[in-house]
Parts: structure tokens; sequence; C-alpha cells
């Protein structure tokens, strides 16, 4: 009896890209500011979306059917949900915060403020944002033929910790900006609120297919973004016991120039992590640029055994990367002391 999930939360394009960055830039940039902060928000937010994961997950009630992130197009837009709530009677759409410290919402003067450690920082109004979605997946339903089904907007608070003020003690905050803890009870007040069908089973399942076909991850030019170009980056495939690169093509195996350490697959997660960096897709001579090897016909086995998508059947022939939600989620770091140089920032 809890809700079902209709799309398990995948890793952002730029979190994705933040851990490539990490396995791909040169050791000595690897500490840099602009990477480490990029990584450390992007990081946060995952995991405070995983935290009101969780506990919608154990949300005691059947009919409710959750997108755990979500971005559709309300041309020419595109907007995104960090979780979106289906039922027959209402849809929810969850924003969620991250932030730690103390909360000090005005809504007069439609302003967020946030302390920490005696720090203030100020943010776009939250409630005035989650409206704005609102809007966007009103023109979006409309589009698809479904025009009276409520919606309602709650702002979750992540962590425990942080604290909210209400400065005007306005009511409608009260509803509105939430902390995760509270998630069931608000989930209580809207099942009582909103009592009539207006979604058919029928009509419930064909907007579940149309919100998956129509999902359009964000992709982010982090290397531009970060300033980062091809000289901060390794050439080739790095060895991940003693960092020397590039590991040396033998017959089906890599091998490390330095400590002969071999490796049979090294190959995946550098062209995995191309297409997160560079672009979308690769031929066979960028696949010999990046992989650092010179024959042809290694590159095409390489690729081919890869089961990548390709567009067409000649030499120029372009292998595609898979969708961003299909990447691999597990967060390798892979070089012997990198992970634990990471976990210092936090
Ligand atoms: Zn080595």
């Amino acid at each position: 009896m809890t809700p079902t999930n209709i799309k398990q939360r995948k890793k952002s394009h730029e979190l994705l890209a933040c851990e490539a960055l990490f396995r791909r830039v040169l050791k000595e940039y690897r500490q840099k500011e602009s990477i480490v902060s990029a990584y450390k928000r992007e990081k946060a937010g995952y995991d405070g979306e995983k935290n009101v994961d969780y506990k919608l997950s154990t949300y005691p009630h059947k009919d409710l059917f959750v997108f755990q992130g979500i971005r559709l197009p309300n041309f020419p837009f595109y907007f995104q949900i960090d979780t979106l709530i289906l039922t027959r009677r209402f849809i929810g759409i969850l924003e969620v915060k991250n932030k730690k410290g103390t909360f000090n919402y005005d809504s007069k003067q439609q302003q967020l403020t946030q302390e920490v450690n005696g720090e203030v920082k100020s943010f776009k109004d939250p409630i005035l944002q989650a409206k704005a979605q609102k809007t966007h997946l009103r023109g979006w339903l409309e589009k698809h033929g479904i025009f009276n089904v409520p919606i309602e907007t709650l702002v979750v608070i992540a962590y425990p910790t942080t604290t909210i003020v209400n400065i005007r003690e306005d009511p409608e905050v009260y509803n509105t900006i939430i902390h995760n803890e509270s998630l069931h009870e608000h989930l209580n007040r809207l099942n009582r609120k909103y009592t009539k069908n207006i979604l058919t089973n029928n009509s419930l399942k064909k907007l579940c297919r149309s919100l998956l076909d129509e999902d359009a991850p964000l992709r982010t030019d982090i290397l531009t973004q970060l300033g980062i170009n091809k000289q901060h980056l390794i050439a080739g495939i790095p060895c991940e016991r003693c960092y020397a690169y590039p590991m040396n093509r033998l017959y089906k195996k890599w091998q490390c120039p330095s400590c002969l350490a071999t490796d049979l697959k090294a190959h995946e997660r550098i062209i995995l992590d191309y297409f997160l960096l560079h672009q979308t897709s690769i031929t066979n001579k960028e696949c010999r640029e990046v992989l650092q090897i010179d024959s042809p016909r290694t590159a095409h086995s390489i690729l081919k055994s890869m089961h990548l998508q390709h567009d067409r059947e000649n030499r120029a022939r372009k292998y595609l990367a898979p969708s961003i939600n299909d990447f691999p989620q597990r967060s390798t770091f892979p070089y012997i002391n990198s992970s634990k140089q990471i976990e210092q920032f936090y």
C-alpha cells in the first residue's frame, strides 16, 4: 500500500558530468574550486531529493503515481519538476529545497533568505517558482486534452535541521513551505480536500505514458561552463592503480605503461565520459583520439562491443550516446585517492 513509482530518480546530466570530469581531469586540476563547487551543488540537490523520495515512498497510500524528477517542454520553454505526484483527483508538484540553516520567508516581500553561520543569502521566492511550474504544467496538460485537474504545489525542505521562519505568519505559507518530515500529513490534507475523481484509470495511464515519452533531461556543456579545455584533460585511458596514462592496447586488453596492470574494459567508462563531457556521438576517428590508439579496426570492434546505437552503415558512422536517464548511476572515482579527496570537501 505505497505509491507506485513510475520514474526513478536519475542523476542529472550536470552531476554525471561532474563525476566524469573528476575521472578525466588531470590530477593537478581535480581540486579546482569551480569543479568542486559545481559537484557539491549538484550532489546536495540530488541527496535532498533522495530524502524526499524516501519519505514519499513510505506514504501508506496506493493510488499515487510518482515521477521522481521530470523535465517537460511547454514550447518555447522547458520546465523541470523535482517530484510530480499524480492521482485521479489531483496533481501535486513538489519543489525540493536542500539548503540548511534558517530559512526566513517573507510572503509580503516575496523573498527568501537563508542564514547559515551568520551569513545571509537571498534566493528566488520558492512559492513563485512552484507557481510558475504549475502554470507550465497546466499548459502542458491542456495540450494533452486535460483541463480540470486541480494542481497543488508544495515546497519541501529536505532536511529536518533546517528551520523555517514564516515572518508574516501567513497561513497559506504554512501549507506551502513544509518540512519533509510533515509530507505525509500534507498529502493527507490534500487527499481530504479532493475527493472527486477527475481522471479515469485509462486517462491516468495515458498521461503517465505521455509524461515518460516527453521527459527531456537537461544537458549542460560543463566544460565551457567551468572553463576546462583539452590541456586540462587526461589523454587516453589512465591506469586505475597508479594514474599513469595512456594505457596501451594489447590483444583484447589494456595495459598500464608503468605498473603493467591490465584491464579488459577500461575503454567503456572513458567513452561514456566522452559522451557526458564532449558530445552525444562518436566516430571511429574520435574514438581513436579518445583512447589514443591508431588502429581503426580496434576502434571499430571496441565501439561495436558497447552495443551503442548508430546512425548509418558506412565508414563515417556515428555511434550515439545512451539517453541521460540510461547512464550508469554508480559514482566511481577510479583513482585510489580521489574519492577521499572529494569527501574532504564536505
Ligand atoms: Zn598503473
